[in-house]
């Protein structure tokens, strides 16, 4: 099947929301092994974004920020060596949790979170002046997910720059009548009322893929530029949705 089919005129596409055995400690497959799958399908990128440090991470907390950080990064490493071996854009992020309230960020890198070990302790509100400053993005991922992890649903309009709107492990969870997630439905509400834009991911754990992410018309440079492009609207949320069901058909 020709994922592109269902993104016309959006040919370029990227998963943005993805975790690694390496960095993520509910992951089941390793970055190599994500790279091959996501090339296999003709994503053209993936961006890896990991558990953060007060998410749930593959590295044991008990070391200097430093080796944590470069622990931390070995997913998005690994996958970048691969990625480049196979023709598969590799980006970095990451995902940092609030007792259950979870942001993507995008922008910055390694070195730039050696020199910030304040983020183990900042709020929502610091890590969007931080991380803004820095010129970087934060994205509130599936803000209206609920899961037993979520003790409450909390929305931070004026500490982010745009709402995950289409999750592609919502799917089959809190359908409406058409079949689409509630969750995404409100998100998608939520980041209109708000003026925000909007992005799509898979919150994938493993090979078997979820064909969620986002579909853009050009071929992007870097993760600046996934930035620029997203804050541009350039782009759309990928109907994962769509292309589960017809792929259920054949
Ligand atoms: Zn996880
Ligand atoms: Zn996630």
């Amino acid at each position: 099947m020709n994922l592109t089919e269902f993104n016309q005129g959006f040919p370029y596409l990227y998963e943005t929301h993805l975790h690694t055995k390496e960095g993520s400690a509910c992951a089941r497959d390793t970055a190599e092994e994500l790279v091959k799958v996501y090339k296999e399908a003709g994503y053209t990128g993936i961006m890896v974004t990991d558990h953060f440090y007060r998410g749930n991470t593959a590295v044991d907390r008990n070391c200097s920020w430093e080796d944590w950080v470069e622990a931390y990064c070995r997913g998005y490493e690994n996958a970048k060596k691969a990625g480049d071996k196979l023709g598969l854009q590799v980006f970095f992020g990451w995902e940092e949790s609030y007792q259950g309230t979870d942001f993507l960020v995008y922008g910055l890198g390694k070195e730039w979170l050696v020199k910030h070990p304040e983020l183990r302790e900042v709020t929502i509100e610091e890590q969007y002046e931080l991380v803004h400053q820095a010129g970087g993005m934060v994205i509130q991922a599936h803000p209206y997910r609920e899961a037993s992890y979520i003790p409450e649903i909390r929305l931070f309009p004026n500490a982010v720059d745009g709402v995950e709107v289409r999750n592609a492990s919502h799917f089959g969870r809190s359908l409406r009548e058409d079949g689409v997630s509630m969750f995404d439905v409100q998100a998608m509400e939520y980041a209109k009322k708000h003026n925000l834009p909007c992005t799509g991911g898979s919150d994938i754990h493993c090979t078997k893929l979820l064909y969620g992410g986002m579909a853009f018309p050009r071929k992007l440079e870097d993760v600046q530029d996934y930035r620029k492009a997203v804050l541009g609207r350039e782009g759309l949320p990928m109907d994962y949705r769509a292309i589960r069901e017809s792929m259920k058909m054949m």
